[in-house]
């Protein structure tokens, strides 16, 4: 089995969250591979804390089986780029590196392309699926489906073998899952959707690597924080993973119970009409703080908070300001 036009080294960036079951998907290609289709490979992850939510980035290198790999550094130039949350676009570190001719696949919704990939080379292959909405429709995860967008963009990938070794994965620990991920496996394989004239850079992208803040001369003060962070700068709505709570202001009793589980501080308060019957209400959410946990919705007493599927925009039209003079 050989490498598209027989390279030496073909490697895979795959930028994610945890949850989404990047690493997952990076084990599985990196097994079919050395397995079962005869290459050498390795493949590791980073990640912060293992938590959902937290970045996640999957590494996979594959070679001939002659040829020895020698480096276990981060990918920094891939052949190919798979993104598994779209609000990670928006990190100029997710499409470094990309090669000329490498491909992008991206999990969003179909409609407009997002603006941040116009910084992709022009003569990239970029596809795109809606893997978060296959998955739910499949009680499957997203991985399953990019896998399957991920065969159909490199066809060296034998999509057999890797769909076996996805069922393997799984057959163990979760054989009430093989169906389903077979299923949206498939689904990634038809559905995803080559882009045409996404890309305007020329050549290669430049690689990321972060310089650190301080050396030796430069270095502040002991004991300074020189950009602490703080509450109001944070931003969880990577965190989500396709659902959001979304209030039915008519439902509501303002009882509190959904603040009272809130992680978040999410939720957002204010003064009541002086004729009614309340004196402070519940106002909305502020999604930028909501990871998508739930807890709210399965806390109210009423039906106010229900579980509703992300689509894009839904966040910014029915989001409530926490602060509101907050500029970002
Ligand atoms: S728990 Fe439900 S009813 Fe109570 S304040 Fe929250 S949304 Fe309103
Ligand atoms: S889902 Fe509800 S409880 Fe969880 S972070 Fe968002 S607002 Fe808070």
């Amino acid at each position: 089995m050989a490498l598209p036009d027989g390279s030496r080294l073909f490697e895979i960036r795959l930028e994610s969250i945890g949850g989404l079951g990047a690493h997952a998907a990076g084990q599985i290609l990196a097994t079919a591979a050395v397995l079962r289709m005869g290459l050498n490979g390795s493949h590791f992850s980073s990640y912060g804390s293992e938590k959902k939510g937290s970045a996640v980035r999957s590494f996979i290198r594959l070679a001939p089986s002659e040829q020895p790999i020698r480096t276990s550094a981060p990918v920094e130039a891939p052949d190919a780029i798979v993104v598994f949350h779209a609000a990670l676009l928006r990190n100029p570190a997710t499409l470094a590196g990309l090669k000329h001719d490498g491909t992008f696949i991206y999990n969003a919704p179909a409609g407009v392309v997002p603006e941040e990939l116009a910084a992709l080379p022009a003569s990239a292959t970029v596809l795109r699926v809606d893997a978060l909405r296959i998955a739910r429709e499949e009680k499957s995860r997203p991985n399953a489906v990019l896998l399957g967008a991920l065969c159909r963009a490199l066809p060296f990938f034998d999509r057999g073998v890797v769909a076996e070794a996805l069922a393997e994965e799984f057959a163990g620990k979760h054989p009430d899952a093989v169906a389903a991920n077979e299923r949206a496996f498939e689904r990634g394989l038809a559905e995803s959707e080559a882009l045409a004239g996404v890309g305007a850079a020329a050549g290669d992208l430049p690689a990321a690597r972060p310089e650190p803040l301080w050396g030796y001369d430069t270095q502040p003060s002991g004991g300074v924080l020189a950009t602490p962070g703080n509450t109001a700068w944070n931003d969880l709505s990577v965190s989500r993973t396709g659902w959001l709570p979304v209030l039915d202001a008519a439902q509501c009793i303002h009882c509190g119970v959904c603040d009272l589980v809130c992680p978040d501080y999410c939720l957002v308060w204010g003064p009541a009409p002086a004729d009614g019957p309340y004196e402070w209400m519940l106002k909305g959410i502020d999604y930028r703080y909501c990871k998508g946990c739930m807890r709210c919705v399965e806390s109210c007493p009423t039906t106010a908070m229900s579980r509703t599927a992300e689509v894009p925009g839904l966040a910014e039209r029915a989001r409530v300001a926490r602060f509101p003079g907050l500029v970002s």
